[in-house]
């Protein structure tokens, strides 16, 4: 093997052009092939590039000066964008980040299913893509014996504590947290630091309808007894009627996930409701609801639209999660099942069909590859598949499940194009057709890429 130095070294600046972009937002430049990875650049930018790291095969780079900036280049509105790291788009117009994913879709497809050559529609995107978050979860900390609220610094556990907006997130929610640290603040209620793993306050949550407009709070406490909260209860109650429900939620745990086991509701219900398309949901503080549900309707109106419905029709949703999808296939369809390996999630899915007035809708409990079989064996014949997964994909016992139960038509909710160009190869092979690829923009500012895809038996 020869051995090739990088063209590069550490610190030094270069000059580069993008030629493209990464799946993390990144753009590539070329020093003599060799690829220098560096955050906010965008492809046709002439720039000015620091080395940071070089490895073997490729490099990273701080973006120093743009000399030639694209035409999608616009000023990110937020004030910390290049601390926070949550959003990864905020750089680029949103017609270039509706078109790159797309093209993201399109080339997963080609890469990893070697299918090409079917529709790929534009991404549809969000009129305002803006303020769409419905659930904020916000760390506290102390700067100067104050209160601060703010999202962490990228790759790193300290609040940015310049923070004034999060301007993807409903801005009611964004002036309920300040309302909370202020009067927290004033009942002298200290933070959580997570170092010393001392103090009281770790993170505030606010959940917002966006139909009905109700709120919910839950605040995060390391003690279970906090002096000042009934306070502080009382307080958000009076003053802000919107607010349905305020939980506490106790994390006694040195850990980075936000919520502990145990919740109590303080004031108000245990749950708030939101609609979707006109189903009603009943949302509590750990029940997983989607947070863009504008973007939702128009996915779940997609996915509904593919299994092209009359009213006879037998349909599975695997991976159901609280039924949202089912629901919707519920009001088009004879009979749908649900399957979802969480139980929270499941009693949610059967609550919220029984508010809905839904009955041919069942849910149950399992690994959704292990309940087909069994369903199969049961004599279950569906018409329709829908599958939404994790990120993982579907498991590979589930694909066969499918392909032995022989549907008309899957449909394919995805969240990452990679696994899902894996998954279509694989229900390819085994006799169906692709017909064609509708992505979605759920999270706009961020490199979330979703879609759905439809296919159809081939009829031998
Ligand atoms: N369609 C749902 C969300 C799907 S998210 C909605 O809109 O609400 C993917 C879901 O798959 C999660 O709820 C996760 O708990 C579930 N899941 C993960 N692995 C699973 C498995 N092996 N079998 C069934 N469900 C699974």
């Amino acid at each position: 093997m020869t051995k090739t130095t990088p063209p590069v070294q550490k610190n030094q600046t270069v000059e580069v052009t993008f030629e493209d972009i990464t799946h993390e937002g990144d753009g590539v430049g070329k020093i003599n092939g060799y690829p220098l990875f560096v955050p906010y650049g965008l492809p046709g930018e002439k720039a000015v590039v620091k080395v940071i790291k070089v490895k073997k095969n490729f490099g990273f780079g701080r973006l120093v000066d743009v000399i030639q900036p694209s035409k999608h280049r616009v000023d990110p509105p937020c004030n910390v964008y290049y601390k926070c790291g949550g959003c990864q788009l905020q750089h680029m117009d949103y017609e270039m980040q509706l078109d790159r994913k797309r093209t993201q879709v399109e080339n997963a497809l080609k890469k990893f299913g070697h299918i090409e050559g079917i529709p790929i529609h534009p991404t549809i995107g969000m009129e305002e893509p803006w303020r769409y978050r419905n659930k904020v979860q916000i760390p506290v900390g102390m700067k100067h014996g104050e209160l601060i609220t703010g999202f962490y610094r990228k790759k790193s556990h300290d609040i940015i504590d310049d923070m004034e907006r999060c301007i993807i997130t409903d801005e009611r929610n964004d002036h309920m947290i300040d309302a909370i640290r202020e009067i927290a603040n004033r009942l002298g209620i200290p933070a959580y630091d997570e170092k010393q793993h001392r103090g009281v306050l770790r993170h505030i949550m606010v959940r917002s309808g966006q139909v009905t407009k109700q709120m919910m709070v839950v605040l995060v406490t390391k003690p279970n007894k906090v002096h000042g909260l009934d306070k502080l209860v009382k307080e958000i109650a009076e003053n802000y009627p919107d607010v349905k429900s305020i939980v506490h939620n106790v994390n006694s745990e040195r850990t980075n996930v936000i919520l502990g086991k145990k919740t109590n509701v303080l004031w108000g219900e245990e749950y708030i409701y939101d609609e979707i398309g006109g189903i009603r949901f009943a949302i509590s503080a750990k029940s997983f609801f989607q947070v863009n549900p504008v973007q939702t309707k128009k996915l779940y109106d997609k996915a509904l639209e593919y299994a092209n419905l009359t009213g006879n029709e037998t349909v599975i949703d695997a991976y159901c999660g609280i039924g949202t999808i089912s629901l919707f296939l519920a009001q088009q369809a004879k009979k749908v099942y649900g399957v979802e390996i969480v139980p929270e999630a499941i009693a949610d899915a059967k609550a919220n069909a029984r508010l809905n007035h839904i009955d041919n809708a069942e849910f149950f409990v399992g690994q959704a590859e292990k309940v087909m079989p069994w369903w199969q064996a049961q004599g279950l014949k569906p018409d329709v598949i829908v599958v939404d997964p994790p990120r993982k994909g579907c498991d590979e016992a589930l694909l066969k499940a499918m392909l032995d139960m022989k549907p008309e038509r899957i449909v394919y909710v995805s969240c990452n194009p990679s696994t899902l160009a894996r998954d279509l190869r694989i229900l390819e092979d085994g006799g169906y057709q692709t017909k064609e690829v509708q992505p979605v923009d759920m999270f706009p500012q961020t490199t979330h890429v979703e879609c759905v895809a439809l296919m159809s038996r081939i009829d031998e």
